[in-house]
């Protein structure tokens, strides 16, 4: 059997680790010279977010026989309104590296597949389909979706991310929430060592050169004057792939819309849905059942950016009031089972908000 992939992102690499397992070897196919974005970077897994009960390393460790360990556990969040100021503590989840570092996500798991790629080599799906029995998507991009005509976009935003200095508490993510600069995107300060971070800033339904603009109302507001090492501009699209294979073609990771449209998380999503992308593919398994948890996740954190659609920088002072109530912080991040999108609140506020709307 042959099997092309496109990318060699997480959802590729981890397409190829699945396959290899039974003995499949795919090809692999990679537009860039090297493994990652080119940008060394840090991301977290959010435990009130997440879909896995545990923790990402158990559960893939576990499910799927896949190794992957962070670079350490968050313990710390600071959230930032334009004028108020929660701090929870507690297990909050991991912080990764990403890109090209030896102990990166992409690196972990190439480690395991120990294949060959094809660097510099920018493929499309129709040079694959007379030579390949499938063609796995994974360059992370919703062109292709579009182009089968199985696409609805559902966000658009600009992230400009940098690697600054200063000195951190490497444990703790600090996030800003205010409309003035991120509308309703955020920005994020996530250490990577104790000297040195990544200072993030999402704003959504902007075009690219309006980033410029968000970026320095962001850093004057909040008085940011760290050291800027290098920055990169990075364009994002959210969105629905009404049907996640077509003929011999899987979509997996980003370019199946897998990046979730609420906090524009999408990593554990790549990485699991390769290998089921290869495992559909080895057992004519249903790929889009396979993929069910994962799309009725998305489906509700849709449904909460949807709220926070709504909100203005009063509401998202109230919330981070709220968030910081010890009853509160007891109920969400003490408690192990809950889930931000099993909470039945949440559903009560978007429809209460959506009829607020409506009037
Ligand atoms: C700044 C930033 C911060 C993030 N933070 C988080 C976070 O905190 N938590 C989280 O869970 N997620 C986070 N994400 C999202 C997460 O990184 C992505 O969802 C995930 O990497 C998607 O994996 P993928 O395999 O679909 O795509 P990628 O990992 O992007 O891989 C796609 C690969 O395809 C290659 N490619 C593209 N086009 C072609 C082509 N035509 N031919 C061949 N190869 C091609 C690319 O070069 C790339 O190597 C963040 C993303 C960014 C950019």
């Amino acid at each position: 059997m042959k099997v092309g992939i496109i990318g060699s992102g997480l959802a590729g690499l981890s397409c190829a680790f699945e396959l290899k397992k039974y003995g499949i070897i795919p090809t692999i196919f990679e537009k860039r010279s090297y493994l990652g974005d080119g940008l060394d970077y840090t991301i977290v897994t959010l435990r009130i977010f997440d879909l896995y009960t545990q923790n990402p390393m158990d559960y893939f460790g576990e499910k799927y026989n896949l190794s992957i360990s962070p670079l350490r556990p968050l313990r710390k969040i600071i959230m930032m309104g334009s004028d108020k100021k929660t701090t929870v503590r507690g297990r909050l989840g991991y912080i990764f590296e990403k890109s090209s570092t030896k102990n990166s996500l992409e690196n972990q798991i190439m480690e395991q597949v120990n294949l060959p790629i094809l660097f510099d080599h920018s493929i499309n799906i129709e040079d694959l389909q007379n030579d390949f029995d499938y063609i796995v998507c994974a360059n992370a991009n919703h062109e292709t979706a579009k182009s089968l005509n199985n696409w609805t976009t559902t966000f658009s935003a600009h992230t400009r991310i940098a690697t600054v200095l200063g000195n951190f508490k490497t444990d703790t993510i600090t996030m800003w929430l205010n409309t003035e600069y991120a509308k309703h995107g955020y920005a994020y300060l996530l250490p990577y060592h104790k000297d040195k971070a990544n200072l993030a800033l999402t704003v959504d339904n902007i075009s690219s050169h309006e980033l410029d603009y968000y970026w320095k109302k962001f850093l004057t507001l909040e008085n940011l004057q760290y050291k800027i090492l290098e920055s990169r501009d990075i364009e994002s699209n959210g969105g629905f792939t009404h049907t996640l294979k077509k003929d011999n073609i899987y979509l997996a990771g980003n370019a199946g819309g897998l990046l979730d449209d609420f906090l524009g998380f999408g990593s554990m999503n790549a990485i699991e849905s390769g290998i089921l992308a290869a495992k559909s593919i080895v057992k004519h398994l249903d790929y889009n059942h396979l993929l069910e948890h994962i799309l009725i996740d998305q489906n509700k954190k849709h449904k909460l950016r949807k709220v926070f659609n709504t909100f203005d920088n009063k509401d998202l002072n109230k919330l981070i009031t709220l968030l910081g109530f010890p009853i509160v912080k007891q109920y969400i991040y003490n408690n192990p089972f809950y889930r931000v999108t099993n909470s039945p609140s949440i559903q009560t506020f978007y429809n209460h908000k959506i009829k607020i709307n409506q009037l």
